[in-house]
């Protein structure tokens, strides 16, 4: 008898998302690529390590696993993404039938998945590029699924994929079919973008902690915990929370750990995309280029001159103000990008349904995204909606403390600095960008529209 659902890749995430497919009683086919010398059936020795693989059968074969299951089949890659994730279509499709599906749940680049999906439709075979987030135990746990592709491949795999998948507060699926092409895929990029800069703001609310409070990464943890079980609430909130009291011995985790972050290029992908789009996702650039800056120490200017001059210490209720804020352009800025890209492609996102499917099983679930989901089925835009204006009305000034006092500290702040810059470039107090066109239309003749013409015109002025 075949098997209902195939899976290559047998890592970390593959692993484990075959661990749920299984412990939802799915029948199962398994591969994993011979490795050359090895002596080990890795499909096989996954199977026998776990017991929920009742009915699942191990393949280092790839024509024998591709027959093991039942038609129209439905394999799931979770390998490496890039050009092993051609190489490897290259290699299965010849023992795929029309009307077989393949998905790709690796982090791959949505105009990878795009014209993945326009050269195996040209063979007959369904492409379905696929977000996953949770890591490790989402994929065990239920992670956060964001499909998306043909239609009919759609209605295929869902029923495995929902099943599979976290639930949300009213224990419907964190999986929802997000739209055509590689949208999937896209909002994936941007959900990492927007968990940069959301681990970004949390070091930078640590430093402040840390080094103009004094408190050590215990006191810290406390308030962090203390912060996550009001409107603070995230996963990432938590997590920090409880790495911050791991100790070896007598000393800190954290403070054995290499002042050096590390990228798998998906904050990179987000933050061209977003240059390319013409919009201002400042903060995850900046959380992006945070991880860049902790790779260089420069040896010429390790010592730098620093005034004494002190800003007033801060409350934690204030600093709690300041995050939630600086949380909010986040997001914000994010969403842009996604709705952006939905008009340009025409994929007919629902923002709402995304902001739902990451209220669990994904990196940034939190109370925050509840909310985002329930002001997006009436608003088109965050900034519009009043929870999100009286808030950043009232806590702004807390925003520009925690900035003065970080900057006074000589603490890089990067993501906060954005945020605030993002809010003080959105007002209407002051005047830059006049500046701007004039020297534009000075050296290059650009033009430039007037205060005064509501009509849009361009005008030119003969500024020698
Ligand atoms: P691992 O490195 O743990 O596993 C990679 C898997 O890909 C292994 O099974 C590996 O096989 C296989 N593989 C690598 N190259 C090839 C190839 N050329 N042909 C066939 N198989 C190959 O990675 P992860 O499980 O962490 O990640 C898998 C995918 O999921 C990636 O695209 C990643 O970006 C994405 N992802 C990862 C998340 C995470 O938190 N780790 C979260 C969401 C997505 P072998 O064992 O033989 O090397």
């Amino acid at each position: 008898n075949k098997k209902s659902f195939g899976l290559v890749g047998l890592g970390v995430m593959g692993k484990s998302l075959a661990r749920n497919l299984a412990r939802n009683n799915f029948s199962l086919s398994l591969y994993n690529r011979y490795v050359q010398g090895s002596e080990e059936k890795i499909a096989e020795k996954t199977i026998a390590e776990y017991p929920e693989f009742v009915n699942a059968s191990g393949f280092e074969d790839l024509e024998a696993f591709v027959n093991d299951l039942e038609t129209p089949r439905k394999i799931f890659l979770m390998i490496k993404a890039g050009k092993e994730t051609d190489e490897f279509i290259d290699k299965i499709v010849p023992f795929m039938d029309k009307g077989d599906v393949l998905i790709d749940g690796g982090n791959s680049h949505f105009a990878d998945t795009k014209r993945r999906i326009d050269y195996l439709q040209a063979k007959g075979i369904f492409f379905v590029g696929t977000g996953v987030s949770g890591g490790e135990k989402g994929a065990l746990e239920g992670p956060s699924i964001m499909p998306s592709g043909p239609k009919e491949a759609l209605d295929l795999v869902t029923p495995f994929l929902m099943k599979i998948a976290a639930k949300d507060k009213d224990h419907n699926p964190c999986c929802a079919l997000i739209g055509p092409d590689g949208s999937g895929h896209f909002i994936k990029m941007v959900h990492n973008g927007v968990e940069y800069a959301e681990m970004q703001l949390l070091a930078e609310v640590y430093a402040y902690f840390r080094y103009v409070l004094k408190q050590n990464p215990e006191e810290i943890s406390e308030v962090f915990h203390t912060w996550n079980q009001g409107k603070l609430k995230s996963y990432l909130l938590e997590i920090t929370a409880k790495l911050l009291t791991k100790k070896e011995g007598d000393t800190y985790i954290i403070d054995q750990i290499l002042d050096k972050a590390g990228n798998k290029g998906t904050g990179n992908w987000t933050t061209v995309t977003a240059t390319e789009m013409g919009i201002p996702a400042t903060m995850i650039t900046a959380a992006l280029f945070a991880r860049y800056i902790s790779t260089i120490k420069h040896n010429y200017l390790l010592e730098l001159p620093s005034d004494s001059s002190e800003y007033k210490k801060l409350s934690i209720s204030e600093i709690a103000n300041a995050y939630e804020v600086a949380r909010m352009v986040n997001h914000q800025q994010g969403f842009e990008l996604i709705r952006t890209a939905s008009e340009t492609y025409n994929w007919e996102l629902n923002l709402s349904e995304i902001a739902r499917i990451w209220t669990n099983g994904c990196i940034i679930r939190s109370g925050l995204m509840e909310e985002i989901s329930t002001i997006f089925e009436i608003k088109k835009d965050l900034f519009a909606a009043e929870s999100f204006v009286d808030i950043i009305k009232s806590q702004k000034v807390d925003l520009k403390a925690f900035c003065m006092g970080s900057l006074s500290a000589d603490l890089p702040i990067p993501t906060f600095t954005n945020a605030l810059d993002f809010l003080n470039g959105i007002r209407n107090h002051t005047q830059t960008a006049n500046i701007i066109q004039a020297q534009r239309d000075f050296f290059g003749a650009h033009t430039y529209q007037r205060r005064n013409d509501p009509s849009g015109k361009s005008y030119h002025t003969i500024w020698e």
